[in-house]
């Protein structure tokens, strides 16, 4: 599929127009669902009016209608520290009413999506579905009834942990491997979401838990915002070729991440330098804070080194690229991560109004268009279609 060799007698410029062309269609004709987008965390920090355009960000209304998005999955995300801190469940209600707020300030504009009905009305409709995912299931707190109470406030997926071992489950970026994968307690809470309707997101768990999922889930699961571990060895973060097969088999999506140091190892190696740069300087200046000068340090580090290698457009499309020779083209779509990944997006990608971009590079490859209406929103939705089935039978 990839390699389109056809002969150019057009000039060049006019062959790219063209396929600029066809892709600005495509995106504005298809439903592009994102399963992730970290708005409301960004909102929390510095509030912003997202209905009009903004200054800084990755989203706003203006930018995702000029990207063709249609179904921008809002991350409720709680951070790792509140597992112990407590307070989970309220951060996650915090940003569920700031999401209900965005709808009820812009109702011509924005409204929930519950449903893949929903979506697809909205869509109709010309209103963007702002459906809602729950980023860490530290909000749960031990209570298998809060998944209940979450779905009626509209959760729709739910990450089962963050960048910590939680309650229900062992995360890749911790060495805390205290259950193994999942916990009792996690089991349990991936029976509840299949009998509820709530998607499934292994982006974030150990290897453990990921197959612990596969064997226990009734349905299909998603990679919320997960990429290859193809192209960054040794990043459990991202999925390997066995787990994107077993995904497939069993009928999920991987939503590509575009975050640079998801698609790029030579972002991870500069990225991993800068870190352990970072930690021998707190060593040496202990009264420091390191979200003090987590900035601060990026930019003075910058200077000595050089800037953060962005990945490409071209690197992001080998991701896909990757995805669809292992396992066909129903079982990969977009996971961005905007607003989630600071300011390491991927040139050509940096913002909700560059949807037309990825199909553009798509095209190129030699993808069809109904091959990427799939990608756009469609294998996605049909993974939320079949947990909504098995939920109602
Ligand atoms: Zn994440």
């Amino acid at each position: 599929m990839a390699g389109c060799s056809a002969t150019i007698s057009a000039p060049e410029y006019g062959e790219s127009s063209e396929t600029e062309t066809t892709a600005q269609t495509i995106a504005r004709s298809s439903i592009i669902a994102d399963t992730h987008i970290d708005v409301p965390y960004r909102l929390q920090r510095q509030a912003a009016d997202i209905s009009a355009a903004t200054d800084g960000g990755d989203f706003d209304y203006p930018r995702a209608v000029a990207g063709g998005l249609n179904a921008a999955f809002m991350s409720i995300y709680t951070p790792a520290t509140l597992e112990a801190e407590g307070g989970s469940r309220e951060a996650a209600e915090n940003l569920i009413d700031m999401v209900e707020g965005f709808v009820a300030q812009s109702p011509e504009k924005f409204a929930i999506a519950l449903s893949v009905a929903d979506v697809r009305e909205q869509f109709e409709a010309g209103l963007m579905s702002l459906p809602m995912g729950m980023e860490n299931g530290s909000p749960i707190e031990g209570d298998i009834g809060n998944l209940e109470y979450f779905f009626t406030r509209g959760i729709r997926y739910i990450t089962l942990t963050h960048s910590l071992s939680n309650h229900i489950s062992d995360s890749s970026y911790d060495d805390n491997r205290q259950w193994n994968g999942l916990s009792e307690f996690g089991f349990d809470v991936v029976r509840e979401m299949n009998r509820l309707g709530i998607m499934i997101d292994i982006s974030h768990v150990s290897d453990d838990a990921f197959w612990q999922v596969m064997e226990t889930s009734a349905v299909p699961v998603i990679a919320s915002h997960s990429s290859a571990r193809h192209f960054t060895p040794g990043f459990e973060r991202n999925m390997s070729d066995d787990m994107i097969e077993a995904l497939a088999i069993n009928g999920g999506v991987i939503q590509i991440n575009f975050g640079s140091s998801f698609i790029a190892q030579a972002t991870r190696d500069y990225s991993d330098a800068r870190s352990d740069a970072r930690e021998q300087y707190l060593a040496e200046n202990p009264d420091l804070v390191e979200s003090d000068i987590y900035e601060s340090f990026a930019e003075t580090y910058a200077e000595e080194h050089g800037p953060l290698p962005f990945a490409t457009l071209d690197d992001v499309v080998d991701h896909f690229d990757h995805v669809i020779k292992l396992v066909g083209v129903d079982h990969v779509g977009i996971g961005s991560d905007y607003d989630g990944v600071g300011d390491s997006l991927p040139v050509g990608l940096k913002d909700v109004a560059s949807y037309p971009n990825l199909v553009k590079g798509l095209l190129e490859r030699g993808y069809s268009e109904a091959d990427i209406v799939k990608i756009l929103g469609e294998n996605l939705l049909r993974v939320w279609q079949a947990v909504e089935d098995h939920a109602r039978s």
